[in-house]
């Protein structure tokens, strides 16, 4: 296929968290609010006056220092931040919004305040949002509560941002903008010779998330059209389609190594991924902007981290459903190691998953540097080689029974 026009520019952006994007949105003005959860509303941290940028690593191979801090029974995402902190690259975060959504990460944010680690910047503050365990009725009253008190009154009590209805309506208005691109640009994969690949729409995704929307939104909406009209490969070159879901993955690079072996994610249900991730947010008749905004993280997620079984069956649902809708021939869970969490998810969702959707499932542990990526490739290799055996036992079978 010819090459995207701004694929290149893309991954330059993602080369450093203090990238161009966020150099220019920073000269004109703009507050940068630093999150890594998908708890803390990114449509929030983008109201008039400052922009989202989500947490990465970039280039960090090394976790020595964070190690020292943290021990390296942390998983190394929580690690690979804090390392990335130590060496300067948040000077430019005004403010970091954090989540008790994981202790790991709990305890990561909590040493950018104990060890002063946002220099150059004497306003920099932390703030941390207790997030529920369920999403029913009195959950839902308390994360909102939680929104308006740890993360929006601070964000004006502070740095002077308008957190009224109509700032957070005309927020909510560009998030769901940005969510339209990326929804059909996504869709394009349920293609069985898509015109885009899942590396592509990998940097595609990630770059929404670092980067100031106003500035992205119209590389992106260029993307979309492009795409429109772009030729497939005469041939599709993908020997398997799979859903990818598990832990944080904010590296293309890790999408990369499944292409190599000619493995296509075709959806990408993972933290940092579109699905769920880039839904519009409704506000519904009657109903406050953030209470709409409150409801649709709360209820969207299919984080594990919520252990009710209600939730956990949602979860294998949603797989299942992803599976058939983008046409997967396997599942594969991964987590990063040491992530409590998704640990016990891929765990469980291998084995249920087997049963439930009766596609080949995989369990992958990683950590969060694409370093190994020999070992990977072997195991990704013997996975689809077990796909296409059992879609030529399939064929057989059918063959056999038509005769
Ligand atoms: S990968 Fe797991 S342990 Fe690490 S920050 Fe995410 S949820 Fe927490």
């Amino acid at each position: 296929m010819k090459d995207l026009k701004y694929l290149i520019y893309f991954e330059k952006l993602l080369e450093d968290a203090d990238n161009e994007l966020v150099r220019k949105a920073k000269a004109e003005g703009k507050l940068a609010l630093g999150y890594s959860c998908y708890y803390v509303p990114e449509v929030l941290l983008d109201l008039p006056g400052c922009f989202s940028t989500r947490l990465r690593a970039p280039r960090t191979e090394s976790t020595d220092i964070a190690t020292y801090y943290m021990t390296n029974k942390i998983c190394s995402y929580t690690r690979s931040i804090l390392e990335y902190a130590v060496t300067g690259g948040y000077n430019y975060l005004d403010a970091l919004l954090s989540s008790e959504t994981c202790q790991m990460m709990h305890r990561g944010h909590e040493h950018f305040e104990i060890l002063s680690l946002v220099k150059e910047n004497p306003r920099f503050f932390l703030t941390m949002m207790d997030v529920p365990f369920n999403d029913g009725e009195d959950a839902l009253a308390h994360y909102e509560q939680q929104i308006e008190t740890i993360l929006l009154q601070p964000l004006h009590e502070r740095l002077g941002i308008d957190i009224g209805e109509e700032a957070i309506r005309s927020a909510v208005e560009e998030h769901n903008r940005l969510c339209r691109v990326i929804g059909a640009i996504g869709e394009m994969r349920k293609e069985r010779n898509p015109v885009i690949t899942a590396y592509e729409f990998h940097v595609i995704n990630v770059v929404s998330q670092v980067c100031p929307k106003y500035l992205i939104l119209p590389y992106l909406e260029e993307t979309l059209e492009e795409l429109k009209t772009r030729e497939p490969d005469p041939k599709s070159q993908w020997r398997a389609r799979l859903v990818l879901t598990g832990s944080e993955m904010d590296n293309p690079e890790f999408t990369k190594v499944f292409e190599s072996c000619g493995a296509y994610v075709c959806a990408d249900r993972y933290c940092w991924g579109s699905k769920p991730g880039r839904e519009e947010i409704e506000i519904g008749e009657g109903e406050t902007a953030l209470h709409a905004v409150a409801r649709h993280y709360l209820r969207s997620s299919k984080c594990p981290r919520f252990m009710p079984r209600k939730n956990a069956d949602e979860r294998l649902a949603y797989i299942k459903q992803l599976a058939e809708e983008y046409h997967a021939d396997g599942i594969v869970y991964e987590s990063m190691k040491f992530c409590e969490f998704w640990g016990y998810e891929r765990v469980i969702g291998t084995h249920l998953m087997t049963g439930e959707s009766g596609l080949p499932v995989m369990g992958l542990e990683r950590e969060y540097a694409v370093s190994s990526v020999g070992q990977l490739r072997t195991r990704i290799q013997a996975f689809i080689e077990s796909i296409e055996i059992k879609k030529l036992n399939d064929s057989d079978k059918t063959i056999g029974g038509n005769s």
